[in-house]
């Protein structure tokens, strides 16, 4: 079908300016200006006036759980909850069961969600210690990039021999992107409080959580990486940063298109701080930890001043009597987020902290930068048609009842927003209106200009 979205205002490339977009054959065929004609045949009117048109977010940083874990969220689900939320593409991570560390497994993921996924999809290769085979064979234009997880609790994924991870930033064919913490830190801060945490969990201890994963174990973790990408001319994206000190090592002298060292953060390290621990308690418990207020207000900074270049997600969820069974070590780490990203982001928009065109170019035009992926992230003619419409005076509070993820719950929950997302384009089908989802399209894999 096509669609004519008309009289929106369109956040892209740095303006904001009224249009209607014309939607043919999945791509974006005309951006009709104010004033121009142009014949759109019998194309489906979407009145768009007063509403906003941005690309849909690409969301670099995801944890949909499938294959293994199914119980806590899987493809079709939470690319609902994508969608929900603007999200019109999605790279989803490595750790499930079993964990993504060949390629066999890896196809078996794009099979699935070919199958099932409403969004566009593509899904990271794991590194572990001893895969480096596996990980030369991946081809870079079909898939998103290597995850690494350097010293993090993830299972197998686990990176710590130092031979090993000089090949695989040497050897990677692609972007690697990394989650840095140093393990031997938090192994001994775990064991400095493990007195005080592993009690019951009627008595949580969850504000020692940035104690343990301190900011020292990420800033060690971060710096280790870049150093090792600068030695070897690696393509390095540095995941969820958490901390100010890791700010040091990262610029913003040059353009994304240029720059091979890069860092995302997520929403919630800049609405969160370790004040929230004593309302929150272990639903905003995540890894990286959540830290000390001057930390938010840092990353703030470098948002504003292009110092981090991406905004993920990190949408991770777990079922919410996971969070509060046993004790501190036992409570997972993690939540949901995807629905709630793009308007989290909009808050600072209303606050004055961020412009539209900075939220655009953060969640949707520089990730389709950074991972070089064909004909998406911008409004432009030609370009497939991943599309959101947002309405920027609609208050609204979180609940439960609108939440679309698997495990129904979000540390958001019960917060007022200020915008909310009406229509969702995906490919040029019309995938989510008002709280209902279109379904019978499937998203597409995304392929990289590499
Ligand atoms: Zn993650």
């Amino acid at each position: 079908m096509n669609y004519l979205i008309k009289n929106a205002t369109l956040v892209n490339e740095g303006q904001t300016f009224e249009a209607s977009v014309f939607v043919s054959d999945g791509k974006i065929a005309k951006i009709i200006k104010a004033g121009e004609d142009f014949d759109t045949g019998s194309a489906q009117v979407i009145d768009a006036r007063g509403k906003y048109l941005i690309p849909g977010v690409i969301d670099e940083h995801v944890h949909f759980r499938e294959p293994g874990l199914t119980y806590k969220a899987d493809i079709f689900t939470e690319s609902r909850a994508a969608v929900a939320g603007g999200v019109t593409s999605f790279m989803d991570m490595p750790n499930t069961i079993p964990p993504t560390t060949n390629q066999e497994l890896l196809q078996e993921k794009f099979d699935l969600a070919a199958e099932k996924s409403l969004a566009n999809y593509s899904f990271y290769l794991g590194a572990t210690n001893d895969n480096l085979a596996e990980i030369a064979k991946t081809d870079p234009k079909k898939v998103c990039g290597i995850k690494l997880f350097l010293g993090s609790s993830t299972g197998n994924m686990l990176v710590d021999k130092s031979d090993a991870l000089e090949r695989i930033f040497k050897e990677a064919p692609c972007l690697i992107a990394a989650h840095c913490e140093d393990e031997e830190i938090i192994r001994h801060n775990s064991e400095l409080y493990e007195e005080m945490v592993s009690r019951e969990i009627t008595e949580p201890k969850v504000h020692l959580h940035p104690k343990i994963r301190s900011e020292m174990a990420c800033y060690l973790s971060s710096s280790k990486a870049v150093d090792l990408a600068l030695e070897t001319n690696a393509k390095l994206h540095v995941l969820h940063l958490s901390t100010e000190k890791e700010l040091d090592l990262f610029r913003n002298d040059i353009p994304l298109e240029d720059k091979k060292i890069t860092a995302e953060t997520c929403p919630h390290y800049l609405r969160f701080s370790d004040e929230d621990y004593r309302k929150r308690k272990f639903s905003i418990k995540c890894n990286p930890a959540i830290k000390a207020e001057k930390n938010k207000v840092a990353l703030m900074e470098a948002i504003q001043n292009g110092l981090i270049d991406t905004i993920g997600s990190d949408h991770a969820p777990h079922r919410r009597n996971e969070k509060y069974t046993g004790n501190y070590f036992t409570s997972k780490s993690g939540f949901a987020s995807i629905q709630h990203s793009l308007e989290v982001m909009l808050e600072w928009v209303h606050q004055d902290e961020l412009t539209f065109t900075q939220v655009v170019q953060l969640m949707c035009h520089n990730p389709a930068i950074l991972y070089q992926i064909d004909r998406r992230g911008f409004i432009r003619e030609g370009y497939h048609a991943d599309l959101a419409l947002v309405d920027m005076s609609e208050k609204h509070l979180i609940s439960t009842a609108n939440e679309f993820t698997k495990c129904h719950w979000t540390p958001y929950k019960r917060e007022w927003m200020r915008s909310r997302v009406t229509h969702t384009f995906v490919n040029g089908n019309l995938v989510y209106e008002n709280g209902e989802f279109i379904e019978g399209n499937t998203g597409e894999r995304l392929i990289f200009n590499r």
